[in-house]
């Protein structure tokens, strides 16, 4: 086949192409390899194969090829040189920090990241002696206080959830080379197609290809990417050691996900920036969360660093917890569920679900009051989501 440089081309032809090699049945899309090991032409070529003096497929907790398409094209979307997949976006977290941390080290994390990840680091990490501190993910300066000799890693989401807040990543990359150590991006909710933070100086890139990348809300995957020898070996060790890995017919399902995610990402962006307008002049509305609006405080950022605002936004109703499941109670349509990054609108109360394990106090810090409503807006008629919130909002009056 004719060999595809990811160099050559923009980066909606590259999410659509990139990494693939046909075989020899010249089939048109790819193919999965639903295998768990390979075979060798001899005892000898299994002996090179082991040795690692050949290249090439010995088992799939190491390599399958529908899984290194994914991975190939997911660093080429990113601008890394090389991405592992893993079987959920937890584990691309887990194993970017067994590969990269040891005892001793020091983890500076924001602290509006995913739930689970703040569980990860709290009750497991910290077991085998890694240590961490939480910052306001939008004060870099916070991020510099917080940091001390043994800090190895910093750790953001940016855009937040539920109330997108983002953080300078330039700024961010460049304290954290100043001092020696790595930055990591949860990329989940812009995705490649609307934020690379490698190009801002990022040293690795999350995924949770479980949202956007996938975009049907079917399977759970997840990536790290990042440069040869960090990702590609240590996470890559990790993972192949430990087996935290991609099934193939997920992979092959993201691949499908990574086709269409340019458009995707526009439509959800799109319809997002419209129902966070109509909400605004709602007078059942106290505020809304959304970086696309000019009031946000950080929309001139998102401007610069982002090329579309995201799915995600949140508002905030008056009565609090009462009123905020009211309103989620009375749509028809909305599925009433965590998940995010789906072509179904999806609306959650953060408060008693993502974000109920934190404190009272850590919620407030956080800014996830008991009248906050996410919604994650999918790909149906935006008016149509806007009618069945609006059914919703009808209630409180
Ligand atoms: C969902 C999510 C994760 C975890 O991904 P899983 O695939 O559910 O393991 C990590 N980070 C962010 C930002 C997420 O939204």
């Amino acid at each position: 086949m004719q060999d595809f440089d990811p160099n050559e081309y923009d980066p909606e032809t590259v999410a659509v192409r990139a990494g693939y090699r046909r075989t020899s049945e010249n089939e048109h899309s790819e193919a999965i390899f639903p295998t768990s090991s390979f075979v060798f032409a001899s005892a000898a070529e299994a002996a090179a194969r082991f040795s690692g003096e050949v290249p090439g497929n010995i088992y799939s907790r190491f390599t399958n090829p529908t899984v290194r398409t994914f991975e190939e094209r997911l660093a080429a979307m990113e601008g890394g040189d090389a991405c592992v997949a893993t079987a959920s976006g937890m584990a691309a977290i887990l194993a970017m920090m067994m590969g990269l941390l040891r005892s001793g080290d020091h983890v500076v994390c924001s602290r509006s990241v995913f739930g689970t990840t703040t569980v990860l680091l709290n009750n497991y990490m910290a077991r085998f002696g890694v240590q961490v501190s939480y910052v306001p993910l939008s004060d870099v300066s916070a991020w510099g206080e917080a940091t001390r000799p043994e800090t190895r890693l910093y750790f953001c989401e940016t855009p937040s959830n539920p109330l997108g807040e983002l953080v300078d990543i330039r700024a961010l990359a460049e304290l954290a080379h100043a001092r020696g150590l790595l930055l990591a991006v949860d990329n989940c909710f812009c995705t490649p197609a609307l934020q690379r933070p490698l190009q801002l100086g990022a040293d690795l890139v999350i995924h949770s290809a479980t949202k956007f990348l996938d975009g049907q809300g079917r399977c759970l995957g997840g990536a790290v990417v990042g440069d040869a020898e960090r990702v590609g070996k240590e996470v890559y060790g990790f993972l192949r050691t430990a087996g935290p890995t991609l099934s193939p017919f997920n992979a092959w399902v993201f691949l499908k996900g990574l086709e269409t995610l340019h458009l995707r990402m526009r439509a959800h962006s799109g319809n997002a920036l419209e129902l966070a307008r109509w909400l605004r002049g709602h007078p059942r509305v106290r505020a809304v969360h959304y970086p696309g609006l000019e009031e946000h405080p950080q929309h001139a950022l998102a401007d610069v660093q982002q090329s579309g605002y995201g799915g995600v936004l949140s508002f905030e109703v008056e009565g609090g917890r009462e009123a905020a499941w009211s309103v989620i109670d009375g749509t028809r349509m909305l599925s009433i569920t965590a998940n995010l990054g789906d072509a179904k609108s999806t609306i959650t109360h953060p408060a008693s679900t993502t974000h109920g394990r934190l404190s009272p106090e850590m919620r407030e810090a956080q800014g996830i009051t008991e009248g906050l409503v996410r919604v994650a807006v999918g790909l149906e008629s935006v008016a149509d989501v806007q009618r069945d919130l609006a059914r919703g909002l009808d209630r409180l009056r």
